[in-house]
């Protein structure tokens, strides 16, 4: 039988620890994830970026939906699994969070911005697909409910969209090129809350494993890279990672 406290023993033993997150761990913060019973996968498809750029309905579509769940992801708080990370890393023990997530809860839980790697990009903002320029939610809610105007950037006229990644679009460079290094780098990489089945940030796991990490998952399901894992605990990962990692 696997205990948490084979987690813990590999922490102790390890030099460099990497986490790698995905929608499970802000569940335990009201966050709903993607594929589990009752998702947001389960209600309704994504939209997906080609289908963003080319048709003005899917953009009302899209700022529809955003701020239909923006309040989930005001209110949310971080969480006792997000506090843990934040503990183990502020220790030096590990030295950065890959995410998947776009909620800002790693950085809200005291992770410094440079340690948070986001794949995915953040929700909390949105900004020019043109020109980069970064534009505050509140301003485009105000404008998109009250007279149902579609933001347009102000210097360039580009298309704005919150700064995530959606599916079909491009992967953003330089985070990728640092998760990548950062798995080859550490001796221990410990995936937690994600189904391990959304590429290529799925491909990062198995970069630790073939430069001979240690692999971890923590996940209540199994997942799509159970079988390359070295330690596997279906539970739930604010339990499992207050009790490994304790203040
Ligand atoms: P996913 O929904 O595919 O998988 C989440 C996994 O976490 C599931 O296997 C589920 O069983 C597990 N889980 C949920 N709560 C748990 C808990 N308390 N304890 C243990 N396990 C738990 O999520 P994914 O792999 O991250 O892929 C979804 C994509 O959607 C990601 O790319 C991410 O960008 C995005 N997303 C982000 C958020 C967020 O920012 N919070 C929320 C939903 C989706």
């Amino acid at each position: 039988m696997i205990k948490s406290s084979d987690l813990k023993t590999m922490i102790e033993d390890s030099r460099d620890v990497v986490f790698f997150t995905g929608a499970g761990i802000s569940t335990e913060s009201g966050i709903p994830d993607f594929r589990s019973p009752g998702g947001i996968w389960t209600k309704m498809a994504p939209i997906q970026f080609q289908d963003f750029l080319n048709s003005e309905e899917m953009r009302r579509e899209y700022w529809h939906r955003k701020f239909a769940a923006d309040k989930t992801l005001r209110i949310a708080k971080p969480n006792e699994g997000h506090y843990a990370i934040e503990r183990l890393i502020s220790s030096g023990k590990a030295s950065v969070v890959i995410t998947q997530n776009i909620d800002n809860l790693h950085q809200d839980s005291g992770v410094p911005e440079e340690k948070v790697i986001e794949l995915h990009g953040n929700g909390t903002f949105a900004s020019c697909l043109t020109c980069d320029t970064r534009y505050e939610l509140d301003n485009i809610k105000e404008s998109f409910l009250g007279n149902h105007q579609l933001p347009i950037c102000k210097f360039c006229g580009g298309l704005i969209k919150t700064a995530t990644i959606s599916f079909g679009q491009a992967m953003p460079l330089e985070p990728v090129r640092q998760a990548e290094s950062a798995a080859s780098d550490c001796d221990l990489f410990i995936c937690i809350g994600s189904s391990l089945v959304v590429h290529p940030a799925a491909q990062i796991p198995l970069i630790a494993k073939d430069n001979r990490a240690t692999l971890v998952i923590l996940n209540r399901e199994t997942t799509a890279l159970d079988e390359y894992a070295d330690l596997i605990i279906n539970d739930e990962i604010g339990k499992i990672l207050s009790a490994v990692i304790t203040p």
